[in-house]
C-alpha cells in the first residue's frame, strides 16, 4: 500500500518483532491511528497477525524475516524482549529506525546485564551474583545467606527460568532443573507489596508516567493488577522517581514496564524493567486516557505523548490464563460478559494450554474491593 500523497511528516509502516498478545493489542491502536502494520512471529495467524496488515512467518530471532520486516517499515518496535537483538543492531547500523533502542534490548534481555546496569546506576535492586557451578552458588550463600533466588539471565519470563534455594541441599536440584542456561542468582526479598509502573519516553525525550499499581503473582505469573496501588504518598513518590530514574538512564522511545518490590518501611527496589508494553498495564486500556499500546505508538511515531490519568476512580485486571489443553476461546463467556464494566479481552490464541496467557479480564468502578469482586466472578465463570 502506498498512501504517500504528502510529504512524510512522521513513520506510516510499523514493523512488529513478535506476533503475541502484546504484538496484537500495539497493532490494533496503531490501526485506530491510521497506520499500516506488519508483524513477524513463527505461528500462522498469530495474535497479532490476525489484525496486522501482513504477517511474515519467521521465529523472534529470525535474521531472514526480521530483514523483511525492516524493508517494509519505517519504524521497527518489539512485543518481546527475547528477540535478536544482535540484527536489530545491524540494522540499526544499516539506517533502520528502532525503538526502542537495540543496545537497550541487549541491556535488558539478560536479567544479569539488567542488574549491573542498575547498580551502575545506583538504583536499589536486590543483591545478586553470577554463578556458574555449585561451588559458586556455595560462595554466594555464605555472602548473601539464605534463601537465595537461582535465575536463568535470557529467555526467562514468568518466572520460568526461577529456582528458590532454600538450604544448600536445594543446589543441585536447581542447577539440574536449569542446566545448559546461563545463571545468576539474588537475594530473596522480603517484600509487602508488589508494584509496577508503565513510564514513556516520545523520540523528543518526553517522559510520562502511569499510576502505580499492585500486581499479585501466583506462581510466578502476573494473576490480578489493581489501579491505583493503595500505598503511601511516600511509596508513590519513591516508586515514580526509582521508575523514572531507571528510563531516563535507557536509550530509545517506548513505553517501559517497571517491576518493583515494596518493602516494609516504604522503600522501592526494581525487580525487572521490561522494554515494552506489560501485562501491568493493560488495564489502561479502558481506565486511563491514553492507553500503553497507544502511548507506545505515539512514542515511537513521534507524536506528542497522550495523557495518563484514570478515567475511573478504580481498576483490576485478571489474567485469564489456560487451565488446561484445549479450544482458545473459553466456556462461560456470556455469563462472565453480563457483569456490567467488566471487559473481557481474548487473544485469538487457537488453542488452550495450562498456564498460557489466552486473555484478560478489566473490570473499572468506584472501589478496588467492588472492582476486584466482579473480576474474580468473572474469571470464576470462564472455562478455558
Ligand atoms: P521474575 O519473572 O524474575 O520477575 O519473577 C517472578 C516472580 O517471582 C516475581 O514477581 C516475584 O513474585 C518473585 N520473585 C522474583 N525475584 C524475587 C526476589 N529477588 N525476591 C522475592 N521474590 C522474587
Amino acid at each position: 500500500m502506498n498512501y504517500r500523497a504528502t510529504p512524510i511528516t512522521r513513520p506510516l509502516r510499523i514493523g512488529i518483532v513478535g506476533g503475541g498478545q502484546l504484538g496484537r493489542m500495539l497493532t490494533i491502536s496503531a490501526k485506530k491511528m491510521g497506520f499500516i502494520v506488519a508483524v513477524t512471529d513463527p505461528t500462522p495467524e498469530s495474535p497479532a497477525g490476525q489484525v496486522a496488515d501482513r504477517q511474515i512467518i519467521g521465529g523472534y530471532k529470525d535474521e531472514k524475516s526480521t530483514r523483511e520486516l525492516a524493508k517494509i517499515s519505517d519504524v521497527l518496535t518489539v512485543d518481546a524482549e527475547f528477540v535478536n537483538d544482535e540484527v536489530l543492531q545491524k540494522l540499526e547500523d544499516e539506517g533502520a529506525v528502532i525503538h526502542p533502542s537495540p543496545k537497550t534490548i541487549t541491556v535488558i534481555k539478560d536479567k544479569l546485564k539488567q542488574k549491573e546496569f542498575l547498580t551502575s546506576h545506583h538504583i536499589p535492586t536486590a543483591e545478586f551474583k553470577s554463578v556458574t557451578s555449585e561451588k559458586d552458588v556455595e560462595e554466594a550463600i555464605e555472602i548473601f545467606g539464605l534463601p537465595l533466588l537461582l535465575k536463568a539471565r535470557t529467555d526467562a519470563y514468568d518466572g520460568k527460568g526461577n529456582f528458590v534455594i532454600h538450604e544448600k541441599s536445594d543446589i543441585s536440584k536447581g542447577l539440574e532443573k536449569l542446566k545448559n542456561r546461563s545463571l545468576y542468582v539474588e537475594t530473596f526479598v522480603p517484600f509487602t507489596l508488589e508494584l509496577a509502573i508503565m513510564v514513556a519516553r516520545n523520540t523528543k525525550g518526553e517522559i510520562t508516567t502511569y499510576p502505580v499499581v499492585e500486581t499479585i503473582h501466583v506462581e510466578s505469573v502476573c494473576d490480578t493488577v489493581m489501579a491505583p496501588a493503595s500505598i503511601s504518598p511516600r511509596a508513590k513518590k519513591n516508586a515514580e522517581d526509582i521508575a523514572i530514574q531507571v528510563v531516563d538512564k535507557l536509550d530509545g522511545a517506548g513505553v517501559f514496564g517497571i517491576e518493583m518490590f515494596l518493602t516494609k518501611d516504604d522503600r522501592v527496589l526494581i525487580n525487572e524493567i521490561a522494554p515494552r508494553v506489560h501485562n501491568s498495564g493493560h488495564y489502561t486500556t479502558e481506565a486511563c486516557i491514553t492507553s500503553q499500546f497507544e502511548q507506545h505508538i505515539r512514542a515511537i511515531t513521534g507524536m506528542p505523548l497522550g495523557e495518563t490519568t484514570m478515567l475511573v476512580k478504580a481498576a483490576v485486571m485478571k489474567n485469564i490464563l489456560g487451565e488446561k489443553n484445549g479450544d482458545g476461546i473459553p466456556e462461560g463467556l456470556e455469563k462472565a460478559e453480563k457483569i456490567p464494566k467488566t471487559f473481557i479481552h481474548m487473544y485469538g490464541k487457537k488453542e488452550s494450554r495450562p498456564g498460557r496467557k489466552m486473555g484478560h479480564i478489566t473490570v473499572i468502578g468506584e472501589t478496588i474491593e467492588e472492582c476486584l469482586k466482579k473480576a474474580n466472578m468473572a474469571r470464576s465463570f470462564l472455562v478455558i
